[in-house]
């Protein structure tokens, strides 16, 4: 088959990690006969740079005439960026926000893994940890509190704000559809996370989730109360296979969890719409204090790259490899400087990524 991809290298890192990630795609392409036709598009400062914005309807269409992007990723959150001192609705992120929204995609996939080989970095103790845990966080990212009305007023010199969390049945039925098909291409667990002893939101959301439920008879689900589960990842992080959840407990849970494995540059991320087009991109940002130096860890883009193969194309055995491959090289004790440990072996992202394919 041929997969048509946009490929966003971006800004900081980005250029470099996505390039060892294209290696990866290449390699899996020559093994299992797949052509992938990559396409660029310029997104955030790399777009400011020569565009002046950081999007164009341009860049908009070529992303949406592919059957996925993959990308780098997007800064200039330091003083020192070139971009900072513009307007927020000129930096490089409103571009991602604005993608984002152009292509609608409502859901967000975070996993949140700790390998067997990376637990030293772990901060929780070897007896909650085990042999590692293997978690995916779904969180909702077009609605609730983020999107909801909001306004601020002043009465007799106090001043009071508002927020509204609102979500209709359909956003729920959709985000919820998307947790459990993808619990059914992992452990077929679903925890569905929310406030339902205080918020209406939740009662709905946990209605809806509790009908979508009966269509997936194969999954084992349970309801949690997020102040419960933000404990819950903390005390036993290996309960959890897909956690799924409401656009701000997803914000504050993910974040949560990807602290947990210690390993920041190991990540990676999806977002969804409802088809299978995704946009893939490691969980970090730009980190331009390391950009151009050859020492960023390229595996989250490669991991990236994975999930795009296996929820865009159902390309399942081809990222099991990449996974697999990953893993084998982490086993070897090849480590790029932010998960180096006494006794392993320093590499640079560009022979990490050659590593992983030569392992492929
Ligand atoms: P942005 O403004 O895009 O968020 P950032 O510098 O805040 O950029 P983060 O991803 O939040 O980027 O990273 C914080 C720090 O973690 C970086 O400055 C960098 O030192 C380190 N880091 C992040 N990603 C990687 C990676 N892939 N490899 C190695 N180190 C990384
Ligand atoms: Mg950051």
């Amino acid at each position: 088959m041929n997969y048509k991809i946009a490929v966003i290298p971006g800004d900081g890192i980005g250029p470099e990690i996505v390039k060892e990630a294209k290696k990866v795609l290449i390699e899996i392409g020559e093994k299992f006969g797949h052509s992938f036709d990559f396409t660029e598009v310029l997104l955030g400062g790399a777009s400011i740079d020569v565009h002046g914005v950081p999007l164009t309807d341009e860049a908009i269409t070529t992303a949406r005439n592919n059957d996925a992007v993959l990308m780098g990723s997007i800064g200039g959150n330091t003083a020192t960026s070139p971009w900072y001192k513009l307007p927020p609705e000129k930096r490089p992120e409103a571009g991602l926000l604005k993608l984002r929204k152009s292509l609608n995609l409502f859901a967000n996939l975070r996993p949140a893994v700790l390998y067997n080989e990376l637990k030293g970095a772990c901060p929780l103790k070897d007896e909650i940890i085990g042999d590692g845990f293997d978690m995916m966080i779904m969180r909702e990212l077009t609605g609730g509190l983020y999107f909801g009305e909001r306004k601020t007023v002043e009465e007799d010199g106090v001043m009071t704000a508002y927020d509204s969390l609102t979500y209709n049945e359909n956003e729920i039925r959709r985000i919820a559809k998307r947790g459990f098909d993808i619990a059914m291409k992992r452990g077929k667990k679903v925890t569905s996370v929310d406030k339902a002893n205080v918020l209406d939101s939740s009662r709905l959301w946990r209605k809806v989730v509790d009908e979508v439920a009966k269509e997936y008879p194969e999954v084992s689900y349970e309801h949690m109360l997020v102040d419960n589960c933000a404990m819950q990842l903390v005390k036993d992080p290996k309960q959890f296979d897909v956690i799924l959840t409401e656009n701000m407990f997803g914000d504050i849970l993910s974040d949560e969890a990807s602290m947990v494995t210690g390993s920041i540059g190991m990540l990676a991320s999806a977002s969804l719409n409802d088809t299978k087009f995704g946009l893939y991109e490691p969980s970090h940002g730009s980190a331009p204090d390391i950009a151009g130096m050859d020492v960023a860890n390229p595996i989250a883009t490669i991991l990236s790259a994975a999930m795009m193969l296996r929820y865009s194309f159902d390309l399942d055995k081809e990222a099991d490899l990449i996974e697999a491959a990953v893993k084998e090289v982490l086993k070897a004790g090849y480590r790029t400087g932010d998960i180096l440990s006494e006794g392993k072996t320093k590499v640079g992202t560009k022979e990490m990524g050659t590593l992983i394919v030569d392992m492929i």
